[in-house]
């Protein structure tokens, strides 16, 4: 007789690379295909940015909080990037895995590594640009920035390309929808390692010897 399936725990995945990489377009893409992802809201010390409000993009807090938050380790990891803190909730993580969902980190490599000494089950994705003559040339069309600042995101993005090598993949973001779909490729993929199925087997070999 077939029993009700067991919820899986849902997959934990790490997303970093440079700004200007693309991270943004392509997580909002991925997360309005897949009803099993979540993106997991960060705290920050940083300013919100217009548009941007608590609680959706960022859980917005001061410096003092957020030092609280460290003392009464309630973040998975944290960074100090560009003069602000930045850190993962733990508590809501632990409730969506638990509920099946794969919970999406979009942090970056400092606070990536943290995670990856701490969680072998962790999937971690680098999204890479084809070049740096086009990593400039889209952070020129944001238009926003003066040339101080973007000559300093291409000096951070050079430093984060020496750490790809740490995760577990790198996806060239040549084309946002490839892109996607490269990740949704891994995704698909990893929920197939043995260590994800292998209460699948045992319960099969469970019910053949119970026969
Ligand atoms: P922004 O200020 O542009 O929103 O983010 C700056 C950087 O902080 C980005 O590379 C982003 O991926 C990273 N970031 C956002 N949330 C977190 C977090 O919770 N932890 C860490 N370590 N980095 C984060």
């Amino acid at each position: 007789m077939n029993k009700p399936a067991k919820p899986a725990s849902g997959m934990l995945i790490v997303l970093s690379g440079p700004s200007g990489s693309g991270k943004g377009t392509i997580i909002k893409s991925l997360l309005a295909q897949r009803k099993d992802t979540v993106l997991s809201i960060s705290v920050t010390t940083r300013q919100p940015r217009p548009g941007e409000e608590d609680g959706i993009h960022y859980f917005f807090r001061t410096r003092e909080e957020f030092e609280d938050m460290i003392a009464e380790n309630s973040l998975l990891e944290y960074a100090e990037y560009n003069g602000n803190y930045y850190g993962t909730p733990e508590d809501s993580i632990k409730k969506w895995l638990q509920e099946g969902k794969n919970v999406l980190l979009e942090i970056e490599v400092q606070g990536a590594e943290q995670v990856m000494n701490h969680r072998s089950d962790l999937v971690s994705i680098f999204i890479t640009i084809p070049s740096m003559a086009e990593l400039e040339r889209r952070l020129r069309d944001r238009g926003t920035e003066t040339e101080d600042k973007i000559q300093g995101r291409m000096q951070v993005a050079k430093r984060e390309l020496t750490r790809a090598f740490r995760y577990d993949y790198v996806v060239l973001n040549d084309q946002v929808e490839l892109a996607v779909q490269r990740i949704n490729t891994i995704i698909d993929a990893e929920k197939m390692r043995y260590t994800r199925m292998e209460n699948t087997v045992l319960e099969v070999l469970q019910d053949a010897q119970s026969e």
